[in-house]
């Protein structure tokens, strides 16, 4: 799907990405940046740390978009040789620029208090190629760079046809660091500013809204005859995740007002046809909305955690503010702490076990005492790949959320897999607690 005129590719340079060592979240980092601002992320090459590799991505890419942004290898040890590579790339040499000099002077001298003197290989990150403009990164050592295509001579062709809004002729270039919090502060101070003034963006917008409870499949029925009706260049997504599926609408213009404009009747439409399901109309995490449920109702939580080992709580805390109406967490793993602290009783851990409906509803009434939360959840379950029994394999999951009046329990069949077992569970207890709060008002 093309959408924007204004088209970027993303190059992902480093072998630990190709081997799996790094998950790539700089590209999904970049690439939501430009679509705030316009840009169409048209394709994403992942390369190792091999010269003729990047070169060859530099050369095909540079055929497919009019921004091609680069990250990684461009740290001062011999594997990282993205640097000199640009530099012969468009023709230029390797210069001492005097404020990256001062800058990583600065860096070692105040704020990684180094003695000693600087060793030679940290020094070279002050050399940029002379064609590049340097972008400052104020949080690492290796600056980033942009090139902009050569102006044509007169008379003379450009090196490549002028595309969607740029007003230049070819493709940028841009370099950054691999370091994920360097990257996005030089994205969002440096590139991200001088793009808004290159090219003259469209507006692409998203809406999305979020389900829970209800399979893609099933959506999809819903959604059969709606779907028709879209315009060629409205697009309908689904994406589905752990119990969740998002669908996202997307569309482009001129201006934001005018997309806004056509979408809104088509996006009210959506959430109507699946209503039932519908969490939220915004690309937002539950946690993030049962937080705006709790702050609308001033009222707190708390965590009684079991398989999740306090995956829930991290969930919860991810959000800034959080503080307002979460109180905390009781990590009841081991039969004593659900005993001890949670006050679980002992008969009821030997006879119905500690993943059953009895066990996560004591877990519920203690967390509300002891965390002296409003909203207590309570999870116990047999991850996996171990621990199953006939009666209980892995996958079997017991939660319960309530209150001072009320608990209500739920039983969840889950699947083999360990990582996806403890997101599930978080996911649908986190949903389940969501309902609880809505159903007490
Ligand atoms: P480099 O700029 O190649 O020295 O990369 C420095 C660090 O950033 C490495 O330790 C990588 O693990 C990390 N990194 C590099 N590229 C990416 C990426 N695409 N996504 C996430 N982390 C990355
Ligand atoms: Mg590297």
């Amino acid at each position: 799907m093309s959408l924007s005129s204004v088209t970027a590719s993303i190059i992902t340079i480093g072998d630990e990405l190709l081997i799996g060592q790094t998950v790539d979240t700089n590209s999904a980092f970049i690439a939501q940046e430009l679509n705030k601002i316009g840009v169409w992320v048209k394709r994403r090459v992942a390369v190792g740390d091999v010269y003729d590799d990047i070169w060859q991505a530099l050369d095909e890419e540079g055929k497919q978009a009019d921004i091609v942004i680069i990250t990684g290898g461009l740290g001062p040890t011999a594997d990282d040789i993205t640097k000199p590579l640009l530099c012969t790339y468009f023709g230029g040499k390797l210069v001492v620029n005097e404020k990256v000099l001062e800058h990583v002077k600065y860096l070692f001298e105040v704020i990684f208090r180094r003695t000693g003197p600087m060793l030679e290989r940290n020094l070279k990150q002050a050399e940029v190629p002379d064609n590049c403009i340097v972008l400052h990164n104020k949080r690492g050592t290796a600056p980033g760079m942009w090139f902009s295509p050569p102006t044509p001579q007169q008379g003379e062709a450009p090196l490549n046809p002028p595309q969607g809004g740029f007003r230049g002729a070819g493709p940028i270039f841009i370099s950054l660091p691999g370091v994920p919090h360097e990257m996005k502060g030089l994205m969002i101070d440096e590139v991200i500013p001088r793009l808004l003034k290159e090219f003259i963006m469209p507006a692409i917008v998203h809406r999305t809204a979020f389900t829970a409870g209800q399979g893609e499949s099933m959506l999809a029925e819903l959604l059969k005859d709606f779907e028709p009706t879209l315009p060629a260049h409205i697009k309908l997504a689904y994406l589905p995740n752990y119990g969740m599926v998002k669908l996202r609408l997307t569309s482009q213009g001129d201006t934001k007002e005018e997309v806004e404009k056509e979408l809104t009747p088509y996006f009210e439409k959506l959430q109507e046809l699946v209503k039932e399901f519908l969490v939220t109309n915004e690309d937002v995490g539950l946690e993030v909305v049962i937080g705006n449920l709790l702050k609308a109702k001033g009222k707190t939580m708390g965590t009684a955690e079991s398989c999740t080992g306090g995956y829930i709580a991290h969930l919860i805390t991810s959000i800034p503010g959080s503080s307002a109406y979460y109180k905390g967490s009781v990590i009841g793993y081991a039969y004593e702490v659900k005993e001890n602290v949670l006050g679980v009783k002992h008969e009821t851990l030997e006879t119905a076990g500690a993943v059953s409906a009895e066990t996560v509803k004591q877990m519920v009434q203690g967390a509300l005492t002891v965390l002296d939360v409003d909203y207590a959840l309570a999870v116990s379950g047999i991850m996996g790949p171990d621990g199953g029994t006939a009666e209980k394999p892995v996958g079997t999951v017991w939660m319960a959320v309530g209150n001072k009046e009320k608990v209500d329990t739920l039983k969840l069949n889950l699947r083999f897999d360990r990582q996806r077992n403890i997101s599930m569970t978080a996911g649908y207890a986190l949903n389940f607690l969501r309902k609880f709060i809505l159903a007490d008002s």
